[in-house]
């Protein structure tokens, strides 16, 4: 298994994919540890990595997944198959905003889009679990949140504002209770109050 683990992330630097770094994993995996986690529900497969890293925390696990890049999930659906876990990840190919998922699920991990994330988040909380909680990846956006807006570019300047945005949007949630995490990329964990 962890050959198979290395040669999705040597794929994934060969051809600019951006996956779920180590530390970003660690946390995430050990989360779904500490809260037995057991259906996830994921937005933004790219190669099947982190929907693999998450099945694999325990065999009782279920993963769904979206992704709409068809290369990214020809390539995703290959790696699920060679780490024998098809029965217990099921991807779907499209837009996540157009999708329609009738599951219910404990933890619901976003790593899409940034510009759509508050969409994500408003559509996809009507299938979380009560005690369930919504994590999502890149707040930091590759440490860009706080530079100087003026050096970006434009597109980038977009996209920061967009996250910044996002988080605005997570503190002010009166539903949920979001913590933010320095680590990796930037996390959010955001759990609904009672
Ligand atoms: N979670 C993955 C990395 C995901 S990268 C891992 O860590 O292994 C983000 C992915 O989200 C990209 O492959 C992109 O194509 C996909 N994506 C972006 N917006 C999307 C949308 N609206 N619906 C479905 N997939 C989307
Ligand atoms: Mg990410």
């Amino acid at each position: 298994m962890d050959r198979i683990l290395e040669d999705i992330k040597s794929y994934a630097r060969n051809f600019n994919v951006p996956i779920m770094q180590d530390p970003g994993m660690d946390f995430l995996t050990n989360y779904i540890k500490e809260h037995d986690v057991k259906r996830i529900l994921e937005i933004g497969s790219a190669i099947g990595y982190s929907a693999i890293r998450m099945a694999l925390v325990r065999d009782d696990i279920k993963v769904t997944t979206i992704e709409r890049d068809i290369t990214r999930y020809n390539e995703a659906v290959k790696n699920i198959n060679n780490c024998n876990l098809s029965d217990r990840i099921e991807i779907i190919l499209g837009d996540a905003l157009d999708t329609s998922i009738n599951g219910s699920y404990d933890l619901i991990f976003i790593d899409a889009a940034k510009a759509q994330y508050i969409k994500f988040f408003l559509k996809y909380q009507n299938n979380l679990d009560i005690n369930g909680s919504i994590i999502s990846d890149n707040l930091n956006f590759h440490g860009l949140t706080d530079a100087n807006m003026t050096t970006l570019s434009r597109n980038v300047r977009g996209l920061v504002r967009k996250i910044n945005n996002y988080k605005e949007f997570l503190i002010e949630n009166k539903d949920f209770k979001t913590e933010f995490y320095d680590i990796g990329d930037g996390i959010g964990v955001s759990t609904r109050y009672n």
